[in-house]
Formats: C-alpha cells, structure tokens, sequence
C-alpha cells in the first residue's frame, strides 16, 4: 500500500518517535514504507512520514550511480541508536520527500557507529561513513523529530520559510501524493 508522504509542518515530523515493541510483526509496514519510497522516488523514507510516530526507517540507495559506496546499500533500521559519531564533519546538498522541492547544503558528521535491528528481529551494530553515514543520519534524524532545515543557518531558514509556508498549504507540485496539514 502506497500512502501519502506527510509534508512540513504536521506535528508527527516533529514528535520523537518511540520504539517498536521487539518481537513485532512489522512486515506489513515496512513492505509499504518501501512501496511508498519507491513510488515517490526516494532514497529513504522514515515511519514519522507516513503519519507513524515509531522508530522505524528503510534506505535504498541501489539506484544511485555515480556514488559506489550507495550503490549496494539497502537496509531496513529499526529502533536505531547511533552510538558514537566521529565529530569530523562534511557538507553536502541533501532534500527531503516531506520537503519537496527545496536542496540545501547540510552538514553531518562523516562516520557513524550505529545499532539496530532489522525488520526479523536481528541485532546489528556497524559503522558507516561516507554518503551511507549521511543517509542514515537524515533518516535518523526524522525518528528524532528533526528535519535537515533545522541544521541551516537561521538566515537560509529565513529565506526558505514562503516556500515552507506554501508546502503546508499544499502549494507545492510533486510527483507523489502528499498529506499536506494545512490544505483547505
Ligand atoms: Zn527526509
């Protein structure tokens, strides 16, 4: 099932999500998270997107060409923590399926230490850098409540925030369908 991808400004993007209680059946959940990632295109997708405030996120980022280490990462991450991060830091442009239409440089950490599990219920735990540790980030960061604008400068902030204001409201063209808080 493909839902809609909730858009800036619905409170469930700003909520810390709360972990899945372990032994769950999330099979069905995370078969949709990857159908609706799909659908629009994306590279991951966080639970908090399609209205679920649980500590769920799903990266595929085979279709990626040009960027070796992307292209064998696909990976279900469930109650996620990162453990440790390097604290040496790389900027890159980055978007979001909740923020459509909008690129900006971000900042992140470039290593991760992480532990996780997976959609079965295997426990994980590995480093990541690169693009990889990037992705996983963002995502992370959604589970979080937190969204890659939060980390621009408050001038950029400022600059974005009509298009911000018109992605509430709907006001926005994308290819996938979106759940727009503010759409009268
Ligand atoms: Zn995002």
């Amino acid at each position: 099932m493909v839902y809609p991808v909730v858009v800036y400004g619905d409170p469930v993007l700003r909520k810390k999500a709360v972990d899945i209680p372990k032994g769950e059946d999330i099979s069905k959940l995370v078969a949709d998270m990857y159908e609706t990632m799909y659908a629009a295109e994306g590279m991951g997708l966080a639970a908090p997107q399609i209205g679920k405030g649980v500590r769920l996120f799903v990266v595929d980022t085979t279709m990626v060409e040009d960027e070796p280490e992307l292209k064998e990462f696909k990976q279900v991450f469930v109650n996620a923590e990162i453990l440790e991060t390097s604290g040496e830091t790389a900027s890159e442009e980055e978007g979001c399926l909740s923020i459509p239409n909008i690129r900006e440089q971000v900042v992140r950490d470039t290593i991760i230490r992480m532990r996780w599990f997976d959609e079965k219920w295997n426990a994980y735990e590995d480093t990541f850098s690169g693009w990889r540790a990037r992705v996983i980030q963002h995502e992370y960061d959604h589970i979080e409540g937190t969204l890659f604008i939060d980390h621009l400068n408050p001038l950029r902030k400022r600059l974005l925030k009509g298009k911000l204001t018109d992605i509430s409201k709907g006001m926005v063209r994308t290819s996938y369908r979106i759940l727009a808080p503010l759409r009268k």
